[in-house]
């Protein structure tokens, strides 16, 4: 593979640099909240609560903005049959938040190789992570947590911002944060495992793309379309 040539790397966070999909190949999405939402007396099953959570979820997509997690669970229990006030609504959300964080968090673990390929390009050119993230700030003290932070000028995550790849706000303002123009997406290499979230965004602002395709490891990828570059393993990215 001819990489182009570029300044920066961009990766996204969550199973590009950090591993949270499950033995099924399914991400980390909601795990037991739905079954704590219907202890907690506002729907009569998960099911409900999914079905809730997935028309909420739907409104936060179709204009590209990210609404992080506290937010969608508030508005999931405002729309139960169980209809609590607004304050109730907030103080379960919290709760339902914390219990989800906890339960996340111990799924997670760094990509195979990943700090190898981070040393050798940290002594090349300027890193960045730039992600989506239910939680603001929940990649960069992940990232932390595993001893990869200090590879990064920055992160940037979809919930502190306010919007979500694919929409390109998101890199937009990465490349500002790198002290870059809205047209030099060029010097920009932008990797990522998600086809169809990572790669029209940073395509959209002119940048190069590398395609992480993770179907070696995990059950359910697809192969990766024509005409991107892609590695399946970060011993292949040098
Ligand atoms: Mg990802």
């Amino acid at each position: 593979m001819q990489l182009p040539d570029f300044d920066w790397i961009f990766f996204d966070c969550f199973n590009t640099l950090i591993d949270d999909f499950d033995p099924a190949g399914e991400e980390g999405s909601l795990l037991s909240v739905p079954q704590l939402a219907v202890e907690c007396g506002f729907f009569g099953a998960p099911a409900e609560f999914r079905e809730a959570y997935a028309h909420v979820r739907a409104q936060t997509l179709r204009n590209g903005r990210e609404i992080p997690l506290h937010e969608r669970l508030r508005q999931t229990l405002h729309a139960a049959p169980a209809n609590r006030s607004r304050e109730e609504c907030v103080a379960v959300a919290s709760r339902l938040q914390t219990a989800w964080e906890v339960e996340y968090v111990s799924m997670l673990r760094p990509t195979p190789g990943v700090e190898a390929m981070l040393k050798h390009w940290y002594a090349r050119r300027a890193l960045a992570v730039v992600t989506n993230s239910l939680l603001p700030g929940l990649p960069q003290a992940q990232l932390e947590r595993f001893g990869l932070g200090r590879y990064f000028r920055f992160v940037l995550d979809s919930a502190t911002l306010g919007f979500k790849k694919p929409n390109p706000l998101l890199p937009m303002e990465a490349l500002s944060l790198a002290g870059l123009g809205p047209c030099e997406g060029t010097q920009v290499l932008a990797v990522g495992d998600r086809h169809d979230v990572d790669v029209p965004s940073a395509l959209e602002l002119g940048m190069h793309v590398l395609h992480f395709n993770r179907r070696h490891a995990r059950p359910g990828v697809g192969l990766t379309p024509e005409g991107t570059n892609v590695i399946h393993d970060w011993s292949e990215f040098r």
